[in-house]
C-alpha cells in the first residue's frame, strides 16, 4: 500500500552512481537535499564518456520516486498489508503445494532487462539450482534479442555497440536504422552532433520524421515492416556502384558471393516501390556511406521489433560488412540497447536458453563450468525453457506454469496483445511480483514484494557499449523494504534443502559484491567473461569492457580489431529475404500501426508515469496522424480516437503531424493502451514479437 515516507539521510553523499533507466547509464551524483527535506539532489558526473555532463529530464528527476508517497514500503497478501515472514512463507507454501502437483515446471520465473548483473544471475541460478524449473525468460527478450542473434550469427558475439560510444565522434559516416535517440537518451546525440561539426555526414530510416531524422543530412521514410527491403536495396547499390570493400571482404568475411547474389535482385525501382523510399535517396545514403573514411551503421527498436528482425538487422550488418566497417577503428556496426542493463541482463542466466558468461544453456561444457560454480551436478541443471511471450502465452493453461514470480518487469503494460497476457496473468494460481510501486501487474498479484531501487542498493550494470559499471548506494531503503538479492535469498533459504550449502543461504548471498564475485567466476571463460572485473577496478576505472579474462587483462573496448570471435576469426554474410509484415494493411484494417516512446517516458511507466514533472509534459496516450489522414477521417488534433487491431481496441487523443506517413498512426507505448493492439508473431530466430507494425483502424470517439 502506498504510504508517504519519512525523510531520508544518505549513507554519505553525494554517491558517483548512474540514471536508474535507459542503457546510456548516465553517470550522476546523488545526495540527499539540504533542510532535512527528504529530497534528493541530482547532478551529473562529468567524468562518464556516454553523457559527460548531460543528463535528460528522466534523468534529473529520478529521484522523485525516492521519497514520493507512491513506493510501496510493505508486502501486501491479497491486497493486505502483512509482514515479510508472512509473505514469503505464503509464497513458499504455495510454490511447495504447486510443483507437488504440477512438478518443477509449474513454477516459472520472469525478470528484467533493468535488473543488475547480480540480481539477473541470482534470479537464473534461483531458477535452476532452488525451483528446478526450465521456465524463465525476461523482458529483454522485447528489446535487442533480434540484434543480439544477429550478431552471434555475423560476429560470433553479441556486445550492443563492439566500440567506445565516443568513436562516433570520429566517423565520417553514420546510418541510423529504426532509433529516436533525440527522445529516448537524449545525450546520446552529442556524440552524432560532434561527428556532424567534424563534417560527418547522418542517415536517418525511421516511417517517421523524428526528432533524431531531424538532425540527420537526410532521413529515409519506408512504410513500417519494409526495412529489410531497404538494407537489400542499399547492399545492392553498394555493390553496383563500386563500394565494396573488396580487400576487407577477402580477408575477414565469409559468404559474400552468396550475399552478393541475393541482393543482385533487389534492384533501386523494385525497393522503391515495396519500401516507398525514392531511388534517388538510396543512391544519396550508398554514396554517403561509401564516400567516409569511417562509417558506423545502428539499428535500434524500429529495425529489430518485427517477426524478421533477425533478419532485418543482419541485412544491415551484411551492408556494413560489404562496407568493411565491423572490426576498423571509428567503424562498425552497433545496435543501440535500450533498457538500463539491456547488455548485461542478456548476458548472465535470465535466459531462458543461457547460462552465465553467455554460455548456452544445452552445450555440456557450459553446464559442466557453471554446475561447479554452482556447487551441483550438471544434470540437475533443466534444459531450455519458453521465450518470453511463449511463456507468458503459456501461464495457467493446461501444459503451462501454475505460478509466477516476477522482477522488474510490468508485462500488462508491455507485453504483446497485453489483453490476452493480463488474462493468462490472472489465471494463474500464484502471482507474485517484486516492484518499488503498485504498477498493473503488481495489482493483479497475490503476493506483492517492496522492493529497493537504484539509489538504495549497490551492484554492476553493462550499458550499451558493453562497459561494465558500478551503481553505488546513495541512502538506505526506506523501513520494511528490502533488496531483490535479500528477496530472493528470503525464498531460497524456504524452498532450498534447509543447509548453509549451495542449495540454501549459502548460495545465495544478499551482499550484491559477494554475488557478483560468484558471477565473476561463473561467466570465466565465456563469451562475456567478467572474471577480471572487480569493484575496485570500475571504480578506478570508471567502467571496464568485457570480455576481462583475469584481472591483469585492461578488458576490451574493441572486440573484433584483430578478429571476429567465431571458430575462424572471420565474419559471416547471412543471405536474408524479404517478406512483408505478418499482418499486412488490408481492407478492415487499412493502416499501420507503429509504436515507440517519449521523451518524458521510460519503458512501461511504471515510474516516469508517477514523477509529477514528467507526467505534466505527457500525461495520456496520443495517436499521431498526418493531416491527410485526418482531414480523410474528419478529425482534428484533440480530439479522440479509437484505434482497433484484430487484438484489441483503445483511445488516445489525436495529435495531427505531417513529420509522420499518411498510412501510418503512431502511438507510444508507456500507457496500457497501445500493446492491446500489437501482433505477437515472433520472430523464428530471437523469439523477438512484432511491436513495430500491425494492421488497425482509426475510429472517431463520439
Ligand atoms: Fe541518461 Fe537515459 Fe537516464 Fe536520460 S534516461 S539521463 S539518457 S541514462
Amino acid at each position: 500500500m502506498p504510504i508517504s515516507l519519512p525523510a531520508r539521510e544518505p549513507v554519505k553523499a553525494p554517491a558517483a552512481t548512474h540514471c536508474p533507466y535507459c542503457a546510456l547509464q548516465c553517470g550522476m551524483n546523488v545526495a540527499a537535499g539540504t533542510g532535512g527535506t527528504g529530497a534528493v539532489e541530482i547532478t551529473p558526473r562529468l567524468d562518464v564518456p556516454a553523457n559527460s555532463g548531460g543528463l535528460c529530464q528522466k534523468g534529473w528527476t529520478a529521484g522523485e520516486l525516492l521519497t514520493g508517497g507512491a513506493r510501496l514500503t510493505t508486502p501486501l497478501l491479497h491486497g493486505e498489508p502483512v509482514g515479510w515472514d508472512e509473505a514469503l512463507d505464503f509464497v513458499a507454501d504455495r510454490i511447495r503445494a504447486l510443483q507437488a502437483e504440477h512438478g518443477p515446471d509449474g513454477v516459472a520465473v520472469f525478470g528484467g532487462g533493468g535488473l543488475t548483473n547480480e540480481k539477473a544471475y541470482l534470479l537464473g541460478k534461483f531458477a535452476r539450482v532452488v525451483l528446478g524449473t526450465s521456465q524463465i525468460d525476461y523482458n529483454g527478450r522485447f528489446c535487442m534479442s533480434s540484434a543480439a542473434a544477429a550478431s552471434n550469427r555475423a560476429f560470433g558475439l553479441d556486445r550492443g555497440l563492439p566500440f567506445p560510444i565516443t568513436d562516433l565522434a570520429e566517423a565520417g559516416a553514420v546510418l541510423l536504422a529504426g532509433g529516436n535517440m533525440a527522445e529516448t537518451m537524449p545525450p546520446f546525440v552529442r556524440h552524432l552532433t560532434e561527428m556532424r561539426r567534424r563534417g560527418g555526414r547522418l542517415v536517418v530510416v525511421d516511417p517517421r520524421l523524428t526528432a533524431t531524422a531531424r538532425l540527420a543530412d537526410l532521413h529515409l521514410q519506408p512504410t513500417p515492416g519494409t526495412d529489410l527491403a531497404l538494407a537489400l536495396g542499399l547492399l545492392h547499390l553498394a555493390v553496383a556502384e563500386g563500394h565494396v570493400d573488396a580487400a576487407y571482404v577477402a580477408g575477414r568475411t565469409n559468404g559474400f558471393e552468396a550475399v552478393a547474389t541475393s541482393v543482385a535482385a533487389w534492384w533501386p525501382e523494385r525497393v522503391e516501390r515495396v519500401t516507398g523510399v525514392p531511388v534517388a535517396q538510396m543512391r544519396l545514403a550508398v554514396e554517403i556511406l561509401g564516400a567516409a573514411d569511417r562509417a558506423v551503421i545502428l539499428t535500434g527498436r524500429g529495425a529489430e521489433q518485427h517477426a524478421k528482425g533477425t533478419d532485418t538487422v543482419t541485412a544491415f550488418i551484411n551492408l556494413a560488412l560489404a562496407l568493411g566497417l565491423p572490426g576498423r577503428p571509428g567503424s562498425g556496426y552497433g545496435c543501440v540497447t535500450g533498457q538500463g542493463n539491456g547488455q548485461g541482463g542478456r548476458e548472465h542466466g535470465q535466459k531462458a536458453d543461457q547460462l552465465p558468461g553467455y554460455r548456452k544453456i544445452d552445450d555440456p561444457a557450459a553446464r559442466e563450468h557453471v554446475a561447479k560454480v554452482w556447487g551441483i551436478d550438471p544434470a540437475e541443471i533443466p534444459g531450455p525453457g519458453r521465450s518470453a511471450y511463449e511463456l507468458l502465452d503459456a501461464l495457467g493453461t493446461p501444459s503451462g506454469p501454475r505460478a509466477l514470480l516476477l522482477f522488474g518487469s510490468n508485462p500488462v503494460v508491455s507485453a504483446p496483445r497485453a489483453g490476452h497476457v493480463t488474462d493468462r496473468l490472472r489465471s494463474l494460481d500464484l502471482l507474485v511480483v517484486s516492484d518499488l510501486v503498485l504498477s498493473e501487474t503488481a495489482a493483479l498479484a497475490d503476493v506483492v514484494l517492496p522492493t529497493a531501487q537504484w539509489a538504495e542498493e549497490e551492484g554492476t550494470m553493462t550499458n550499451l557499449e558493453g562497459r561494465v559499471l558500478l551503481r553505488r548506494r546513495a541512502l538506505d531503503p526506506p523501513p520494511g523494504v528490502r533488496t531483490d538479492l535479500e528477496i530472493i535469498q528470503g525464498l531460497a533459504v524456504r524452498l532450498g534443502d534447509g543447509t548453509g550449502g549451495p542449495r540454501g543461504a549459502g548460495g545465495f548471498p544478499a551482499e550484491a559484491r559477494a554475488v557478483f564475485d560468484e558471477l565473476r567466476r561463473a561467466s570465466a571463460g565465456g563469451t562475456a567473461d567478467y572474471s577480471g572485473i572487480t569493484y575496485e577496478r570500475i571504480a578506478a576505472e570508471t567502467g571496464v569492457f568485457w570480455p576481462c579474462p583475469g584481472t591483469g587483462h585492461p578488458g576490451t573496448p574493441r572486440p573484433f580489431l584483430d578478429g571476429f570471435a567465431t571458430p575462424d576469426g572471420r565474419a559471416n554474410f547471412v543471405p536474408v529475404e524479404h517478406r512483408p509484415p505478418e499482418e499486412d494493411a488490408d481492407a478492415d484494417y487499412p493502416l499501420y500501426l507503429t509504436t515507440g516512446r517519449v521523451l518524458a517516458h521510460y519503458q512501461s511507466g511504471a515510474q516516469t508515469r508517477r514523477i509529477a514533472a514528467l507526467n505534466a509534459v505527457v500525461s495520456e496516450a496520443f495517436v499521431e496522424v498526418h493531416p491527410d489522414l485526418a482531414e480523410r477521417l474528419g478529425v482534428s488534433a484533440g480530439q479522440r480516437l479509437r484505434v482497433v487491431s484484430r487484438r484489441g481496441e483503445t483511445e488516445g487523443v489525436a495529435r495531427v503531424n505531417p513529420a509522420i506517413r499518411a498510412d501510418t498512426v503512431f502511438m507510444p507505448f508507456h500507457w496500457a493502451g497501445a500493446n492491446l493492439l500489437t501482433n505477437p508473431a515472433l520472430d523464428p530466430v530471437s523469439r523477438m514479437p512484432e511491436f513495430k507494425v500491425c494492421a488497425v483502424r482509426l475510429e472517431r470517439v463520439g
